[in-house]
């Protein structure tokens, strides 16, 4: 199985795992604390094995992760969760009918739409499934978008997995502008960009592909300005 394992920032890990099903990478993450490690987001179950790679090239074995975090319920977030016996599970709890494997009951459903976590704060996005969160890790000011903000099916920067990544960034915004986002979901979108854009954030770590190093700050608000030009054109429509 084709993956990638690299360094994000000190104690962080990413793990971005080739999918040939979804021709995409499911990117998953290793924060390597003293109380253990915190996994956010999994894959799904065909890729457990990897995670088990990566974990031996930290050193470590699945019994040493402690906290699993998913940002939302989609199976190649949650399902690779299942080995790690020895961890207590977090999603929201809208998420819980998304969940099919493993058994639902293995997570805790008590984050809210805001909150602090061990040293992460997060927050709700409403995009992309009822219950999505994203994470903020304060100690590496590394923000952890899921789905919200993802590069699910495209190619990597040319830059590479972990890299400024303006390729990305640029084409991002071009999604955007070209109606990307639905009417429908214009709005909380924007209200998810606006709350990211609160963190002092040096490194935007997504759920598929592309990991964003430096400047996230003027990315998000690019993003703001197209979308809240396109909301103006539907109002005046
Ligand atoms: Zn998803
Ligand atoms: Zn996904």
């Amino acid at each position: 199985m084709e993956y990638l394992f690299e360094p994000v920032k000190e104690n962080v890990y990413v793990l971005a795992i080739w999918d040939s099903n979804w021709n995409s990478y499911n990117n998953c993450y290793f924060i390597v604390q003293e109380d253990g490690i915190t996994l956010i987001d999994s894959s799904k179950e065909a890729h457990s094995e990897c995670l088990v790679q990566a974990l031996k090239q930290l050193g470590k074995s699945p019994e040493d992760v402690k906290f699993v975090l998913a940002t939302h319920g989609h199976e190649d977030h949650v399902q690779g969760t299942a080995i790690f016996k020895n961890a207590k599970k977090y999603i929201h709890h809208k998420e819980r009918s998304l969940i099919e494997y493993p058994e639902p009951d293995e997570f805790n459903y008590d984050l809210l739409d805001q909150g602090v976590i061990q040293n992460f704060e997060y927050f709700w996005v409403g995009h992309h499934t009822p219950g999505s969160l994203t994470f903020y890790h304060q100690p590496s000011r590394v923000l952890f978008t899921g789905d919200f903000l993802c590069f699910f099916g495209d190619p990597l920067s040319k830059d590479g997995l972990v890299s400024a990544g303006n390729d990305l960034r640029h084409e991002w915004l071009e999604f955007l502008r070209n109606g990307g986002v639905s009417k429908d979901e214009l709005n909380d979108f924007l209200k998810g960009l606006k709350t990211m854009n609160v963190f002092d954030v040096d490194v935007m770590c997504t759920g598929h592909g592309g990991v964003l190093v430096g400047d996230i700050k003027s990315f998000v608000s690019e993003l703001l300005n197209v979308g809240n030009k396109l909301q103006e054109i539907q109002v005046e429509n």
